[in-house]
């Protein structure tokens, strides 16, 4: 979804809250099909270790959208302290409850616990959050599995503005597993020609200038500048940053891996922070899980509908 832009110079803004909220009416229709079809309605279960306030806002929101999709919300809170042998048993029980489709647990995990020890106990088949081995070895060899919703999400935002990505550059910034190498991936599957960069990547404003599509994936304030710019590049900002406080803010400003202001002068699209990636991120959880809901109970789902 694409908003005129103000000026005859500046990008396309891509709206992902717009997108975002179109997705998760469409799952909410679905949910309502399915519960009706399976007598039951999807379920997402999260798991939140400790009080971290940032995860405690994503974990409330999760849950909330969770419900407005018409699907059952499951949470489980857990102290900081948890042995990781009591967070391995929930996982188990988790695992084995056939009202839960989707498990996800909110990283990051305290330092005592084995976040990929967790990630591992996830059953493949409700890991909604694809971060689990066998989604990312699915991923990479072309077999349906989970695929992480953030990058999924980027690739949405991007199908939408360009349809087909044959043969487009395209420059990955950032190898995270959970960001980077995904969206790589998908892209690949797209028929783009992919690069992915990273910190030890040299030159890089010259490879970013390469590329007709760009997703930053750094977690760096406003590294990228409109000289790393192919003209008319369509843009993903990934990255989500908060500058220090100015000028009196109680909170500083959140900002992403691109200067946005300069950028778009340049750039054909791009996503604004916020407003853009973030909110495709939940959305797209709501879809895996309820493709996960749809698998697990055996029932038919034309998954390109999502
Ligand atoms: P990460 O695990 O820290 O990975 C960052 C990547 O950036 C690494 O591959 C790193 O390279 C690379 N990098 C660091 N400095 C660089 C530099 N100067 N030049 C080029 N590459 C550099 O981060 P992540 O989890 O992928 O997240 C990235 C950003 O996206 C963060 O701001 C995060 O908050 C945001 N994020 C947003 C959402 C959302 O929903 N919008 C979801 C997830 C993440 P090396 O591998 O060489 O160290």
């Amino acid at each position: 979804m694409t908003c005129a832009a103000p000026t005859a110079r500046a990008a396309d803004l891509l709206d992902g809250k717009a997108f975002a909220l179109q997705l998760r009416e469409k799952v909410g229709a679905l949910a309502r099909d399915f519960q009706a079809r399976a007598g039951r309605k999807a379920g997402l279960a999260v798991v939140l270790v400790g009080d971290d306030p940032a995860s405690q806002v994503y974990v409330g929101s999760k849950g909330k959208a969770t419900l407005a999709a018409n699907m059952n919300s499951f949470e489980h809170r857990l102290p900081d302290d948890v042995a990781g042998e009591e967070l391995l048993a929930l996982i188990a029980q988790l695992n084995s409850d056939p009202a839960v489709d989707g498990i996800l647990v909110q990283l990051p995990l305290p330092a005592h616990l084995d976040e990929q020890a967790v990630i591992a106990a996830i059953s493949p088949d409700k890991d909604v959050d694809g971060f689990h081995v066998i989604n990312a070895g699915r991923l990479s060899v072309g077999q349906a599995g989970f695929v992480p919703c953030t990058p999924l999400g980027c690739m949405m935002l991007l199908t939408d503005r360009l349809g087909d990505l044959s043969g487009l550059e395209a420059v990955v910034i950032g190898r995270s597993n959970i960001v980077g190498k995904p969206m790589a991936q998908l892209l690949l599957d797209a028929n783009a020609t992919v690069t992915i960069a990273h910190s030890q990547t040299k030159n890089l404003p010259e490879v970013v200038r390469r590329a007709d599509i760009v997703v930053a994936a750094v977690g760096r304030a406003e590294m990228i500048g409109r000289d790393w710019i192919k003209p008319g590049a369509t843009v993903i900002d990934v990255g989500i940053n908060r500058l220090p406080p100015a000028g009196g803010e109680a909170k500083g400003r959140l900002v992403g891996d691109v200067a946005f202001d300069e950028v778009r002068e340049v750039a054909g699209a791009i996503t604004p922070v916020p407003g853009g990636v973030g909110p495709m991120t939940i959305a797209v959880l709501l879809r895996n899980t309820l493709v996960a809901a749809h698998r697990n109970a055996g029932i038919a789902l034309a998954e390109n509908a999502l």
